[in-house]
């Protein structure tokens, strides 16, 4: 399995960083989960073909989890793109992804894939996919809109995303997490609907998790001090755009 952070800045613009969004790919088989920046190039970057990406889940609907859908679905046409796009959103957004997909006249610029839109009730926990051995479910997470984390089991491996949210006690029910995900958007200073990487090293059990990868960063924070201070630096790590881990 690889993980790819094709962004990892909060959502105030970054000077090196695009806004989050990750690309979970298994056996062949791509899920990106928020689409930011430039989309097309950062795939291309990584080596997913257009035409290979699977499915989009969308987290929330706040522009920096959402922006880049336009310029995404103009590459995929341009390009071609036969294979059937699967995107999920929270149901209390169906109706605005629709509209938005009519602004852009997506439907009337002789694209060759259907692009299907799936809902799940965000307030809930529930499977959304099962594809590539991979098993996607979402939870709820703790933000100003209707937002959810996502739990990826492989066969023998757990991941836990928590992109922008405050911290989730949901979260801490797991016995064991080999990499958690989690946003930070501030490194100490505590803001609401947000996490600060000193909350996470307070409120989560640092010690059964395997890994922790920090998102949703902003530039101009101590994360670096923080680490330091907390002697987390071989357990808790900044994500940049463009790394990819492999488990
Ligand atoms: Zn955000
Ligand atoms: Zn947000």
């Amino acid at each position: 399995m690889e993980i790819h952070f094709l962004g990892t800045g909060s959502a105030y613009p970054g000077m090196n960083r695009d806004n989050t969004s990750l690309c979970f790919s298994n056996h062949g088989y791509h899920v990106l989960v928020d689409v930011s920046g430039n989309p097309c190039r950062k795939l291309k970057q990584i080596n997913i073909a257009l035409e290979e990406l699977d499915c989009i889940i969308f987290t929330h609907f706040h522009i920096d989890h959402i922006y880049g859908l336009p310029s995404l679905l103009w590459g995929m046409w341009l390009e071609h793109r036969k294979k059937p796009l699967l995107i999920f959103c929270d149901k209390r957004n169906e109706k605005n992804l629709n509209r938005w997909l009519d602004t852009m006249a997506v439907h009337e610029w002789g694209i060759n894939f259907p692009i299907h839109i799936k809902t799940f009730n965000g307030d809930l926990s529930q499977e959304l996919l099962v594809g590539g051995d991979m098993s996607i479910s979402c939870f709820p997470a703790l933000h100003s809109v209707p937002t959810i984390g996502l739990e990826i089991k492989l066969e023998n491996q757990l991941i836990i995303y928590s992109g922008d949210t405050e911290v989730n006690a949901q979260i801490q029910t797991y016995q064991h997490i080999d990499v958690l995900i989690h946003e930070a958007t501030s490194a100490i200073e505590r803001n609401p609907n947000h996490t600060s990487l000193t909350e996470i090293s307070e409120f989560y059990r640092v010690d059964s998790i395997g890994r922790v990868f920090l998102v949703h960063l902003s530039d101009h924070e101590p994360y670096d001090e923080e680490i330091s201070r907390l002697q987390l630096a071989d357990k808790i790590q900044k994500a940049e755009d463009l790394m990819c881990i492999k488990l």
